[in-house]
């Protein structure tokens, strides 16, 4: 899990935390600084650099919707931002060869600051519009390297809409 972790862009994983506990983990960033990092913060891309400054919060970001089909369980949606969707769903998000996962559609977001509260927002609308279709974690742990905010299909149609209203970084009539 530690490689899946370390692979954001630009950071590398060195091995074990010296001066943090057991939660941290040391990274080599691009610039050549070392840093040691909670691998909570490096699974979920919260990173900033403590020799060149380059941080989630103020690097361009995405926020994306990704479809999942794991064995023998109906799709599932995830919405989300990244800097790096593509590498956050190949190296990151899925536990097994088995899960296939697609990119739906992606929007480009000035700042991670400006994609966290946008997406916190959809997060906010559709937890209120349809409380419903949250799956449990209980159902997708063992597959997915994500601890919450995962829809059920249905929900596909809206979150793309929701997505389109942002202008898209994929979608080439916008
Ligand atoms: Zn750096």
């Amino acid at each position: 899990m530690g490689e899946a972790e370390a692979k954001i862009t630009g950071w590398e994983l060195i091995g074990p935390a010296v001066e943090k506990g057991v939660n941290y983990r040391r990274y080599r960033h691009s610039c050549g600084h070392h840093q040691e990092i909670a691998r909570a913060n490096m699974q979920t891309e919260r990173v900033c650099c403590g020799g060149c400054g380059i941080g989630w919060a103020t690097a361009p970001s995405f926020i994306y919707c990704m479809r999942f089909g794991i064995l023998h369980m109906p799709h599932m949606i995830k919405l989300g931002f990244s800097r790096n969707p593509r590498s956050r769903l190949h190296h990151q998000l899925m536990c097994s060869p088995e899960i296939g996962g697609t990119i739906l559609l992606t929007a480009s977001m000035p700042t991670g600051r400006t994609a966290q509260s946008l997406e916190k927002r959809m997060h906010g609308a559709l937890k209120r519009t349809h409380p419903d279709a949250i799956i449990p974690p209980e159902q997708y742990r063992e597959h997915l390297r994500v601890k919450s905010e995962i829809y059920e299909a249905r929900l596909e149609t809206t979150i793309l809409a929701m997505l389109n209203q942002f202008g898209t970084g994929t979608d080439p009539s916008v």
